[in-house]
């Protein structure tokens, strides 16, 4: 019997995993998992918390965010740490004039590694959770790849964005940032190339930019800029194409691919189709996509604006259908963060407070507006009581969507996203019976996605390496102990000895 006291139990809890339910303490030390197992001793611990009747999670991962617009770090952590996310991903790219920390993350810039060191820096001084960081390419890192790609992999960084649309010619070309976004077919494979021999991995966003830069520019042209046209200019084909051409590169460069915040019932059997051919394809999904479709759009207009857009209901099912099954593997919330005033007055050259009016319905510029929703705080909530309540996703399958899949296919497996004996104590206790109505989120946007959705299901408490964060809706933790989970690409799910992600 050891004689040396733990810091926390947690107990009387039921432990959740990806595999299955079990009734397990859980004793936490020096932030990690020490022990887990029935009825362990409270003798053994400083503190004991009390989990009857709660669930005992991983802390979440949201696989895909951009604190750089609305929220930063500090606020969008807050947002996370509510929501029960232990681990944020953000992407970071190469634009410095934005931010006086480490500039606007969007990247247009050439690329520079201090741009990234100084994010970490700052994001463990601000943040109230953990994090990742996902690189972001654009053409002005053309030239670069070969020394960009293993620089940022030296440094933790093991997964490439780049877009595949907002071409130049549909958007005004006196932005560079219009200019250097989408990047053309050789540029995308020539990043495969280098993500594949650094043991990277490469992110899409995938829309056919040039469909949806044509479709849009003949619509401006008539004048049909009301928010019905946003969803006619990206129909759901132009994502499976995308998708499709993606992942025909991917496999022919030897690189994995993730395309991000899929959408549409047209992308599913590209999907399959391609992890049939042993392609290490994931695909990821977000709660807006499992929840809301166009009418949201078509009833309160620019506000659900996101790229790609708010669907049908059979795109809805679509989705469900893809996370149960594994043709999708996680959920992102895409978070932006904007407040109206990015919304409509553009997220790269408006200020994140202003006066913008509540436009004139009859005479809003639908592609004017900023695409980006604030879903964070209740997107494990939201996925809960749409899904495991409803009996469309089992509860492990919860924890593997939101808690393993992203830890392995990041590369921070069994780090983060696991509760077994040497994993950081990143842990969420779930109140199942506990109700509520979405409210404003604890960031700093006024435009709350889900604000208003009956919730049934929430966390309840929010650990981050054994110390609490949240308690009983309660801010308790502090800033300044996050930690940047560097990312070893040996510990990947594409990596031949790796985790697998279901
Ligand atoms: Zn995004």
């Amino acid at each position: 019997m050891t004689t040396e006291r733990a810091d926390v139990l947690v107990k009387g809890g039921l432990l959740v995993s990806g595999e299955k339910i079990t009734r397990s303490d859980v004793l936490i030390s020096d932030g990690k998992v020490k022990e887990v197992g029935p009825d362990l001793s409270d003798r053994q611990a400083n503190r004991t918390i009390d989990a009857a009747g709660k669930y005992v999670l991983p802390g979440g991962i949201d696989s895909h965010a951009h604190p750089v617009f609305g929220d930063k770090m500090d606020t969008y952590s807050l947002c996370a740490a509510y929501g029960g996310v232990t681990t944020v991903a953000a992407f970071i790219g190469s634009e410095t004039h934005r931010h006086e920390h480490f500039g606007n993350t969007w990247g247009v810039r050439k690329y520079n590694p201090d741009i990234v060191k100084g994010f970490i820096d700052f994001a463990e001084q601000t943040s109230y959770t953990d994090f990742i960081c996902h690189g972001l390419i654009t053409m002005r890192d053309k030239d670069d790849l070969d020394k960009v790609i293993p620089e940022l992999v030296k440094l933790g960084v093991t997964s490439f964005k780049l877009f595949m649309t907002w071409n130049p010619f549909v958007l005004p070309t006196e932005s560079s940032y219009s200019n250097l976004m989408a990047l053309p077919d050789d540029m995308v494979m020539l990043v495969m190339h280098h993500a594949a021999h650094n043991g990277g991995m490469v992110m899409v966003h995938a829309e056919n930019g040039t469909c949806k830069a044509y479709l849009e520019e003949q619509f401006k042209r008539e004048g049909k800029t009301s928010p019905e046209y946003h969803l006619k200019a990206a129909p759901s084909i132009i994502e499976a194409e995308a998708v499709n051409r993606a992942a025909t590169m991917a496999l022919v460069a030897g690189s994995p691919l993730y395309p991000v915040h899929l959408s549409s019932h047209d992308v599913l059997p590209v999907l399959d189709h391609y992890k049939d051919k042993g392609l290490a394809l994931y695909g990821e999904t977000c709660p807006h996509y499992l929840t809301l479709t166009n009418d949201m759009m078509l009833e309160q207009g620019y506000k659900y604006k996101v790229a790609p857009p708010l669907r049908e209901s059979e795109d809805v099912d679509a989705m469900w259908s893809g996370i149960a099954s594994g043709s999708l593997n996680t959920i992102g919330s895409d978070f932006t963060g904007y407040t109206r005033n990015l919304k409509l007055t553009g997220s790269l050259s408006g200020a994140v407070q202003g006066d913008a009016k509540e436009p004139d319905p009859d005479k809003l510029d639908i592609f004017q507006v900023a695409a980006g929703l604030s879903t964070l705080e209740f997107m494990m909530p939201v996925v809960w009581t749409h899904g495991v309540n409803t009996g469309k996703i089992t509860l492990p399958r919860f924890v593997q969507l939101f808690c393993e899949n992203p830890s392995k296919i990041f590369g921070i497996w069994p780090k983060k996203g696991s509760l077994q004996p040497g994993s950081d104590a990143d842990i969420v206790l779930w109140d199942p019976s506990r109700m509520q109505v979405a409210g404003k989120e604890h960031g700093i946007s006024d435009l709350n996605t889900f604000e208003g959705m009956e919730l049934l299901g929430m966390p309840v408490m929010t650990m981050v390496r054994g110390e609490v964060v949240i308690d009983d809706g309660k801010l308790v933790g502090k800033q300044g102990r996050a930690k940047f989970a560097r990312r070893d690409p040996n510990a990947t799910s594409y990596a031949p000895h790796g985790p697998s992600a279901e």
